[in-house]
């Protein structure tokens, strides 16, 4: 049974403790995409833990956690990633890495930082990871796969291939020093030894356990309107955080999926540039921020404040509709508990008419937020385990958005850590 994790938003919706909480019954959790551009937090018996490698499943006893072919590999990253949770007395977690997984190497983050400095107020908010360089070398197949690690001679001359032309950007249009061929295959090499032992075909292990009938969860990063296609173009990301891609950069049947659970949250929240209709500013916006998250609404990856607004259920229906939910998550309703009313945007206003469907990047710039106000429940939820024990104003506001959204919202999270889970049957 494949189930994919996968945010409905602008990213950040909080996928990484419905994973870690919904990891208990899956054997095997996977990381499809993306790379250590974004963050999960978790929170369990070992602490909170800020993951951005590591699929969530790590902290479960049991479960295979497997880098996909589809994601943007840090290896540095990945390694301080792994010591830091041992440090924090994780068990040593069963890793597997896809030998066709591509590496994110430092030339692409100082690639990424060269050229947000020269776009300058033109730039896209990078995360400076490298993300987009990487992305673009693995399209024009100048990429390393993992499985070239292993044979120096074979990395040297991927390497020179690739190194020609960055070099030209080095010298003429960024003034910064070359990259050296003979120092990085060296690097890579020594780190391709350290991580031979998780190296495998995921593919096969992947389509193994999925025949066994083993429980599989496809672990999304960022949010639908990242999405390189359907996002908010071009503020998005390199790679498709959709459910649809999952199957693809994990390595299963796109048949294979029987759940897609997109994760939202009460309210909204977007980190880096981008265009976000609902955004609140000042004293209102500094109240819910503070609140937010488990610690405020600050970048798990980059430390950056979140912007932070109302529900959007004009975006959340279209972020759901690009994912193909089937279930809704909704996250950090526990939040909320201070708001005498709460707003909540059902419709934009463009250029004088009421418009319903997300509309692209220029519009979107223009579009007014239409507001309908919900009183607030004036309480703490974040003890309730049963959702008929929710304030009857909580219900209302949860039921409000999943007929205003049009997907049933069957979980509902009321605090970061496990035990801050209520199913709901519908
Ligand atoms: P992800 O990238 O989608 O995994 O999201 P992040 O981990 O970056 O952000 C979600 C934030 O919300 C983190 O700080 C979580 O610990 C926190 N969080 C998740 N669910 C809840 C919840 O229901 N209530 C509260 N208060 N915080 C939550």
């Amino acid at each position: 049974m494949v189930r994919a994790i996968v945010g409905a938003n602008w990213g950040d919706e909080g996928k990484g403790k419905m994973t870690d909480a919904l990891a208990h019954d899956s054997q095997v959790v996977v990381r499809f995409q993306g790379g250590a551009n974004a963050g999960h937090t978790i929170i369990n018996e070992y602490g909170k833990l800020a993951l951005h490698l590591l699929p969530s499943g790590i902290c479960r006893k049991g479960v295979k956690n497997v880098i996909g072919p589809g994601v943007a590999l840090d290896l540095d990253a990945l390694l301080s990633e792994l010591d830091i949770i041992l440090e924090r007395g994780v068990p040593m977690p069963e890793l597997y890495i896809s030998d066709r997984a591509q590496l994110l190497m430092p030339c692409h983050v100082l690639l990424d930082t060269y050229e947000e400095e020269r776009l300058s107020d033109r730039k896209f908010g990078s995360t400076k990871s490298g993300i987009s360089p990487f992305y673009s070398d693995k399209a024009a197949k100048v990429g390393v796969q993992v499985c070239q690690l292993f044979d120096k001679e074979l990395l040297r001359s991927r390497l020179e291939t690739s190194f020609v032309k960055k070099n030209i950007l080095m010298r003429h249009l960024y003034n910064k020093p070359e990259l050296d061929v003979d120092a990085e295959t060296e690097r890579l090499y020594a780190l391709g030894q350290k991580i031979k032992p998780f190296v495998c075909d995921t593919t096969k292990l992947l389509n193994d356990a999925y025949k066994r009938g083993d429980k599989i969860l496809l672990e999304g990063q960022l949010g639908a309107l990242r999405d390189p296609d359907h996002g908010i173009f071009p503020f998005t990301t390199s790679s498709s955080p959709l459910a649809g891609y999952a199957p693809v950069g994990a390595g299963l049947p796109p048949w294979a999926i029987v759940e897609v659970v997109c994760v939202t949250k009460a309210y909204s929240s977007s980190v880096g540039r981008g265009v976000f209709p609902t955004q609140m500013h000042g004293q209102e916006a500094e109240e819910l921020r503070k609140r937010g998250g488990d610690a405020g609404e600050y970048g798990a990856k980059t430390g950056r404040p979140r912007d932070v607004g109302w529900f959007d259920c004009v975006a959340t229906r279209y972020g759901c509709t690009v994912q193909g939910c089937t279930t809704l998550a909704m996250t950090n309703i526990d939040v909320l508990g201070y708001l005498d009313e709460i707003k909540l945007c059902v419709g934009y206003e463009l250029d004088g008419e009421v418009i319903q469907d997300f509309p692209v990047t220029p519009k979107l710039k223009r579009v007014k937020p239409i507001y309908h106000t919900l009183p607030g429940w004036g309480s703490d939820v974040s003890d309730v385990r049963v959702y008929e024990e929710l304030p009857e104003n909580c219900r209302n506001y949860i039921e409000f958005i999943e007929k205003e959204v049009g997907f049933p919202i069957k979980l509902i999270s009321n605090g970061p850590e496990r035990e801050n889970l209520i199913y709901r049957n519908v």
